[in-house]
C-alpha cells in the first residue's frame, strides 16, 4: 500500500500516523483490498484520503483509494477497480439493517457520480460491517 505525497506531507512525513488512527475495521478491509490488487493486478493501491478535518471522512471509518484512468500516478485502473468493487461488496455487508449501503463505492454503484476517479471504502459504526463468509468473518473479527 502506498500513500500520496499530499498525505505524507500533511503528516510530517509519516502517513502511517493517520493510518493508525483509523478504525481497525476499515484498516482490515483496505489491507484486504491492497492484497487483492497485488494478487490480481500486480500493483499496490494508492491511498488518497483517510481522516479529513471535516466532512464525511471525519468518522475515521472511511478511506479513499486512487483510480487512475491514464495510470499516471500508478493507481489501479477503472476496470481493475470494478473487479475489486464486485469482490469486496460480495464479501462484506456494510450494515445488515441497511442493505442498500455498500463497503466499496466506485463508478456505477454511486448514483451521485462522484466516485469515478477514486474508490470510497467505508465500514459502519459499532462493528456492524460483517463478512458474509464465515472464514472471512472470523478473520475480520480478529481486528475488532
Ligand atoms: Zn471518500
Amino acid at each position: 500500500m502506498k500513500f500520496t505525497e499530499e498525505l505524507t506531507l500533511r503528516n510530517n512525513g509519516h502517513p502511517l500516523a493517520e493510518w493508525d488512527a483509523l478504525d481497525v475495521g476499515i484498516r482490515a478491509i483496505v489491507d484486504h483490498i491492497d492484497q487483492l490488487s497485488v494478487l490480481l493486478f500486480g500493483k499496490e493501491i494508492v491511498v488518497t484520503s483517510m481522516i479529513l478535518a471535516d466532512g464525511t471522512h471525519a468518522s475515521a471509518r472511511m478511506v479513499d483509494i486512487d483510480v487512475d484512468e491514464k495510470n499516471v500516478y500508478g493507481g489501479i485502473l477503472p476496470s481493475e477497480a470494478r473487479v475489486i468493487r464486485e469482490i469486496v461488496n460480495a464479501a462484506f455487508v456494510y450494515d445488515p439493517a441497511r442493505p442498500t449501503k455498500v463497503v466499496l463505492m466506485y463508478g456505477e454503484n454511486d448514483p451521485s457520480g462522484a466516485h469515478y476517479d477514486h474508490m470510497h471504502t467505508q465500514v459502519c459504526w459499532d462493528d456492524r460491517t460483517i463478512a458474509r463468509n464465515k472464514h472471512l468473518r472470523a478473520w475480520l473479527e480478529t481486528f475488532a
